[in-house]
């Protein structure tokens, strides 16, 4: 069964995209842990990330990097800290979240973040891409 994030890719469940190649999309967390916390995915569906092979990684890396990067510039924080867990979704994923303390790390306190909100976080990241 397709997971919910290929489900994303597709089209058949909405998102807040930030950004898209061939190979990648880059979408806010629906449930972030701090405004503008966003999650990159290989659209090739595959659950572990060191399952991926190299260049896949790789090339992960530096998609997240680049989608960073405009995070740190459109969302005031001390730096933007990337974590892999993916316990909830078999679907590879870079959690990459604007930190201002060691709590926005940790996924216990969450922000909560209306439709505008969330459409105004894409506009400001996409901004910097
Ligand atoms: P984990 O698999 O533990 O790394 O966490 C999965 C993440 O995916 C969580 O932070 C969820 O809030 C997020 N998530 C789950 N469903 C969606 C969705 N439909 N759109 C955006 N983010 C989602």
């Amino acid at each position: 069964m397709a997971s919910i994030f290929s489900k994303i890719i597709s089209g058949e469940l909405p998102s807040y995209k930030i950004a898209e190649t061939d190979e990648f999309l880059a979408f806010l967390d629906i449930n972030p842990n701090a405004k503008g916390h966003t999650l990159c995915i290989p659209k090739k569906e595959v659950n572990k990330i060191f399952d991926l092979d190299e260049k896949s990684y790789l090339d992960l890396m530096v998609f997240s990097r680049k989608v960073a990067i405009a995070i740190e510039k459109a969302i005031p924080c001390k730096r933007v800290g990337m974590t892999v867990v993916g316990l909830e979704v078999p679907h590879v994923h870079v959690h990459l979240i604007p930190l201002n303390s060691m709590e926005d790390i940790r996924f216990l306190n969450k922000a909560s973040l209306t439709t505008q909100e969330f459409q105004n976080t894409v506009k400001a990241i996409k901004a910097y891409l």
